[in-house]
Order: C-alpha cells, then structure tokens, then sequence
C-alpha cells in the first residue's frame, strides 16, 4: 500500500508520518518513509540524524545509478521502519517533481520500491503544483493533515482537487483527515460537511510532541524507553525490597529530560488508531472539492455567525 501525507507546511506532516509508520511497523509491516520535502527532515526523529538525500547522492555518484547502492540511501529507522530523503531541487530553480521520479526510479532499480508493505510519502503541500502531486501518481491513498484554522483549510481543499484530478488515471482515494495541534474541530466539521471526506483523527496540542521533535525522537520510542525504564525500575524496587537493600533510582538517558514516569501511551494510542484504519483499506473517497469562493464564504459566513 502506498500512502501520500499531504499538509499546509508546519502543520505537522511529518511529525504524524513518522508515528504512523512506527504504528505501522508495529502492526507487523514493512515500512519505507520517504520524506519529498527540500527542508529533508521528514526521518529525523525516526533516525535521529539528517541523512543524506537522494539528489545529493545522485549528483555525488554523477547521476550513475549503477554506483549506488541500497545502504547509500535507505537508512534504518527507529522501529524497523526504513527512511529515504528524496531532497529537494535547487531552490528557485528545478522541480519537485523530477526529484521524487529520481528518487522512485533508483528505488526501483535498487528493487526496493516493491520490497514493501507500505510506502508512505511525507510531502510539502502549501501549494499544490504538477511537481508536488508527483507522489499522487504512485499513491493508493491520500492523507491531509490540517489544523482547524482557515489556512491550513484552504491547502486542504486543494490537495483534494490534486486527488479528484489524479483519480480520473488512477486508483487514488483521499483515505481522510487529520486534525493536528487542535483542541477545537468546528470548521473541519463545517468544511467536511461541505465536502465529504472522512476524519480520520483530531490530535491536540501536545508538549510531548513539541518536545520528542527537539529530542529527534519519536513518541514511540520516548515511550517505549519510560516503559523499559519504569520496568527496571519496578524489578530493582521489587528484588531490592527482597534483598533488604537500597535502591539506586534510574535515571533516563542524559538529555532526555523527560519524567520516567511519564506515560506516552494515550498519544501512540492516536496514531495506531490511524494505522488500523488505513490496515482495512477503507473505501475513502474522490473529494469534490469547494471552489474558492465557496470556500471563503464557508468559513467566513461562520466566522460572522460566531461573533454575531
Ligand atoms: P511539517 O512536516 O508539516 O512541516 P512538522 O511535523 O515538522 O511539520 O511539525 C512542525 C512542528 O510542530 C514540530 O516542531 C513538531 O514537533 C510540532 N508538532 C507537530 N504536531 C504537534 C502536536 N500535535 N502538538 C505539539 N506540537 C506538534
Ligand atoms: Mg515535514
């Protein structure tokens, strides 16, 4: 299955594409996340590092796809969840485009890109040019991720016209919506009334997920780190108390800062909520998509209503 995360920039794609392909992989899948942003930091909190991008490889190697190897572009992930940066084409010049079909032919020719259960592509969609649908063109299935305000809407609307004009060669489904970084969801449920399309989540703003970016790790691995922690701790409290003896606390691993006791579970929790739907390959749709106008006079109309 291949999916395409699409997003107003900073609204969180890549933040939700690394914690779906962890609860992916957790449901027992082979995944590869490929980030399609020139801002190339779509892995780093599931490797933790910026790792090379596959336009800069390629021009290292002058374009002689022979001279690459798989370990030259796909590096491990956190969760067995494997990471390849496409990079971006020179700014102001080139196009997004040509990158992510570089980037799906050397796949190919490393005869990866089938090895796969699930491709999921992490692109920059502020603006949707032919460039930046590329990955629509590969995808079974698109996923907006969107915040309850009426920017990060209007970007929503036109990916969901990409999707309809993708649809019409292709098998692509919009798989739905997620809201990210809100506590409110009145105008995402106005605007899918106005245009059907199933939401898939709501995530509010959560301090853990600000904090897990800063630490260039996921929420599943913070999580999975307290648990072991806490574990420890209780058997070394436990085997401590048997053998009447003091117990030295646990610290976390330096730089983590984080509260041991902290339980990360109920946020995992959104994502593998997510993981499941898309597992069941839901039906989705082909949005129609508002036009500008309708859109304006949507949101606006509500904004009146609300302050009258
Ligand atoms: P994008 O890939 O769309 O540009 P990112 O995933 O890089 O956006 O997220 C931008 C910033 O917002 C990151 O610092 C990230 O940690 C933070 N962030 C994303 N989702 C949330 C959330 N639900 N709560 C708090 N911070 C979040
Ligand atoms: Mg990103």
């Amino acid at each position: 299955m291949k999916l395409a995360v699409y997003g107003k920039g900073g609204i969180g794609k890549s933040t939700t594409s690394c914690n779906i392909s962890i609860a992916l992989a957790k449901r027992g899948k082979k995944v590869l996340q490929i980030g399609c942003d020139p801002k190339h930091d779509s892995t780093f909190t599931l490797t933790g590092f910026l790792i090379p991008t596959i336009i800069d490889t390629l021009s290292a190697k002058d374009y002689h796809y022979e001279d690459i190897w798989p370990e030259d572009v796909i590096y491990g992930g956190y969760g067995g969840v494997d990471c390849v940066e496409a990079g971006g084409p020179p700014a102001g010049a080139g196009c997004g485009g040509y990158v992510v079909g570089e980037t799906v032919k050397l796949l190919k020719e490393l005869n990866a890109f089938f090895e796969y259960d699930i491709i999921l592509f992490d692109v920059l969609g502020d603006v949707v040019c032919g460039g930046f649908a590329a990955p629509l063109n590969y995808a079974d299935y698109c996923i907006i991720v969107t915040d309850n305000g009426f920017d990060a809407l209007f970007a929503a609307n036109r990916i969901a016209a990409s999707v309809r004009e993708k649809a019409r060669t292709h098998p692509l489904r919009l798989a739905g919506l997620i809201g990210n970084r809100t506590s409110k969801r009145d105008l995402i449920d106005k605007y899918v009334y106005a245009c059907p399309m199933p939401v898939l989540e709501v995530l509010p703003l959560i301090e853990e997920i600000r904090i897990s970016r800063v630490k260039g790790k996921t929420l599943f691995e913070i999580d999975d780190f307290t648990k072991t922690q806490n574990d420890m701790l209780t058997s070394s409290v436990v085997s401590n108390n048997l053998n009447n003896t003091t117990v030295e606390g646990l610290k976390p691993q330096e730089g983590w800062n984080l509260d041991i006791k902290q339980n990360n579970n109920y946020i995992c929790n959104y994502y593998l909520n997510i993981a499941d739907q898309l597992l069941t390959q839901p039906e989705g749709v082909i949005p129609r998509e508002l036009s500008d106008k309708e859109l304006f006079t949507l949101l606006s109309d509500f904004y009146l209503t609300v302050k009258a």
